[in-house]
């Protein structure tokens, strides 16, 4: 029996990775465009990392995460988001110190055991992003106006949600307000929502089950209990938002599944992939670089996941490939021919073509057909006749024109002239 790989785990095809590779150059080009700069984290780190700032009431370190004991003895961890490593780094290299504001983004793989389903697998892919080192509300407004950029010209239509989640002097008196609320309403929640309500009251709000949505839809909202200084800080960031013409619903219910979010969260949702879901998400975590032992500097910072942007794009009509797959495909027909081609196809690979041949030098016919498969966008055609001659046939695959050209005396200003012709 031959072997499959790990379920929730999926191979990204030859197919598929063109718009893996949109997606993400589109992403850097706009990053760069605000400034950021890439960082490149382990996807291993000390468990003790994400317990320390995700929360370990949450989710993810309850029941999501691959933690094992290494060789060592070391509790270790695949990485199950991007933010934690990426302020580990920046703390263990004090990056604060080169620069006031520092802006990071990084790509790659997290990990989550979790139920698998369209668009969340347990190997995912992210674009996350931080800004460290300031708490001014126009920045958080410039990181969601990043975000929603980077979806516009993609071409995904989204929704953009913020709320905000005060602070550590404003929200104690909103978690009692609610841990009140929710003992009034004790023997009617669903489990999650029993347990929640003394570990981690706030995260029942987005609680799943109708049933439960019933019952907060008198609960007591998170915006009426801000201190004037969240309340400014969020009147700001929606005077912001509105001054960039970026539309917004403010969403007191959101909470979002980390404990170390506090002031604007956000997320940007789509109903295109079934039930409503988020293809982004993030928000400020001021305290958390000083609860990961670094200085005392505030945060802001937000993930999208690969997945969802490419079935969002594979949803849309269009093109979104990047050019033909193949300049120029070379037919040889014969040992002489294949003699001559096989440098050639080297000399216009370094002419910066993507070129190909046949290398086993099979029938016209065959080759033709293999030049429509590689999506060729010219055919260079050396068959005897034409070496005879010494010339080849070039094809504009298309137009289906061709013309004769002389075949090279000197190899590279023949294959550089050819680029230029065909690009
Ligand atoms: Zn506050
Ligand atoms: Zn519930």
């Amino acid at each position: 029996m031959s072997i499959t790989a790990l379920k929730g785990f999926k191979d990204i095809l030859p197919d598929e990775v063109g718009l893996w590779q949109l997606i993400e150059a589109t992403a850097r080009d706009i990053f760069h465009r605000f400034g950021f700069a890439e960082i490149k984290v382990p996807i291993l780190e000390k468990t003790e990392l994400f317990a320390r700032s995700i929360g370990e009431a949450t989710d993810i370190v309850e029941k999501e995460m691959y933690s094992f004991t290494d060789r060592n003895g070391e509790s270790i961890t695949m990485r199950p988001e991007g933010t934690a490593a990426v302020l580990r780094a920046f703390i263990e290299h004090s990056l604060h110190a080169k620069l006031p504001v520092q802006k990071l983004y990084t790509v790659g793989p997290m990990f989550r055991h979790e139920r698998p389903q369209k668009g969340r697998l347990r190997q995912f892919h992210q674009l996350s992003c931080e800004v460290l080192g300031s708490e001014l509300p126009r920045l958080d407004a410039e990181v969601i106006a990043m975000a929603w950029l980077l979806l516009n010209e993609l071409g995904i239509s989204v929704r953009l949600e913020i709320n905000s989640l005060g602070c550590p002097q404003c929200r104690p008196r909103f978690k009692e307000t609610l841990v009140q609320f929710l003992a009034d309403r004790a023997g009617k929640l669903c489990d999650d929502c029993e347990r929640r309500r003394n570990t981690n009251p706030l995260r029942v709000l987005d609680c799943k089950s109708s049933h439960c949505q019933e019952q907060y839809v008198a609960a007591p909202s998170i915006l009426d209990h801000l201190c004037p200084e969240c309340s400014g800080h969020f009147a700001i960031v929606k005077e912001s938002l509105s001054a960039l013409a970026i539309p917004f619903r403010v969403n007191s219910f959101m909470v979002r599944g980390l404990d170390y979010y506090n002031r604007t969260t956000f997320e940007l949702v789509t109903d295109a992939l079934g039930a409503q879901s988020a293809v982004g998400a993030g928000g400020r975590y001021d305290g958390l670089i000083e609860q990961l032992g670094g200085p005392p500097l505030p945060g802001i910072g937000f993930a999208m996941g690969m997945e969802r942007l490419v079935l969002l794009l594979q949803q849309q009509a269009g093109d979104t490939s990047n050019g033909p797959a193949t300049d120029l495909f070379i037919a040889a027909l014969g040992e002489e021919a294949q003699q001559l081609a096989f440098p050639l196809l080297h000399g216009l690979r370094r002419a910066g073509l993507k070129a190909n041949m046949d290398l086993e030098g099979r029938s016209l016919k065959s080759q033709m057909k293999q030049a429509g498969r590689a999506d060729a966008a010219f055919t260079l055609i050396l068959g005897e006749d034409e070496m005879s001659r010494k010339v080849a046939v070039l094809r504009d695959m298309s137009s289906r024109e061709q013309e004769e050209i002389a075949l090279p005396t000197e190899l590279d200003p023949w294959c550089q002239e050819l680029a230029r012709r065909i690009r």
